[in-house]
């Protein structure tokens, strides 16, 4: 596969405007274990709380994330479709009972169109949008969906449009949240419903991890994981991402902090398996006191 250029542009926090920034570590390139990804000084906004690499790194010529459908979602995501699918239907249990019906649903980041399938098995009028030309080709061959490619500005929706909106593991990814959210209460219909999901970026998982490389003379960070590829630009907590929705005009119904398992490689070494053993005592803290490194944030346009 051909590498990504990047090209770098130092800003202030773009969720609140804030220039008070918190440096928290390096990640990335020489900053990873393994040398993955591209070197980045990552900050905490001392105003909102999000967390972003600042300088921002930025595709430079070609955006070749996201063109090789089967690596992302089968080696870096590792989801299978038919669970994609039964947990989509989750999903919209839960969005039909905030709205009390079955409306009109898009998913943003529809990827492989799982989510948006498993809406129309149930009765909705679903559709979705990708930015990735591969992924919106096979959501609609494989998947028979209505998808298409582009950024939600670009497909430029009517107004009031939709009366429920996912963003399932996506708003990590985008360059500019605030600008898609603003976006997303435009096109939601009032009193219509927003899902976003994310990484709690300010889970035992972060403050132990950072903690350890700081243990071991680096100054190197586990935040915005994965980072290969920089697939995750922005991170957010519960209280981050409650600043980013309140802002544009959402009422936050709940955020939950959810247990499970973290994808931190395991080596083989005697070191490894000492370390193993840490994470896994980690995570087991976690789960129990409620500061897991996943969470999903129901909001409505008021
Ligand atoms: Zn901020």
């Amino acid at each position: 596969m051909p590498k990504q250029e990047w090209e770098f542009q130092s800003r202030d926090c773009m969720i609140c405007g804030g220039k008070d920034l918190k440096f928290l570590g390096h990640r990335g390139g020489d900053a990873h274990r393994q040398g993955l990804g591209e070197k980045c000084r990552i900050v905490k906004c001392k105003r909102c709380h999000t967390i972003f690499p600042n300088p921002m790194p930025y595709p430079k010529g070609e955006d070749i994330r996201y063109s090789d459908v089967g690596d992302y979602f089968e080696n870096v995501m590792r989801v299978d479709h038919d669970g994609h699918i039964e947990g989509g239907k989750l999903l919209l249990a839960a969005a039909e009972k905030y709205l009390s019906f079955k409306g009109d649903y898009l998913d943003v980041g529809c990827g492989r169109g799982e989510v948006v399938r498993a809406a129309k098995e149930l009765g909705w009028s679903a559709s979705g949008c990708d930015i990735s030309e591969e992924y919106v080709n096979y959501a609609r061959d494989v998947n028979g969906v209505e998808a298409v490619a582009g950024t939600l500005e670009d497909v430029n929706f009517p107004e009031d449009r939709f009366d429920f909106v996912s963003l399932v593991e996506v708003i990590e990814h985008l360059y500019d949240p605030k600008r898609t959210v603003d976006e997303l209460r435009r096109i939601i219909k009032p009193g219509g419903v927003l899902y976003v999901s994310t990484p709690n970026e300010e889970s035992i998982y972060q403050t132990f991890g950072n903690l350890y490389y700081r243990l071991t003379g680096k100054d190197w960070v586990v935040n915005l994981c994965p980072t290969w590829n920089l697939y995750h630009i922005f991170g957010f907590s519960p209280r981050s991402i409650r600043y980013l929705l309140e802002q544009s005009g959402f009422r936050i119904e709940e955020t939950v902090v959810y247990p499970g398992t973290f994808s931190v490689p395991r080596r083989n070494s005697i070191a490894g398996k000492l370390e193993g053993l840490g994470i896994d005592a980690v995570e087991k803290a976690a789960n129990l006191f409620g500061k897991s490194p996943f969470m999903y944030t129901w909001a409505r346009k008021l």
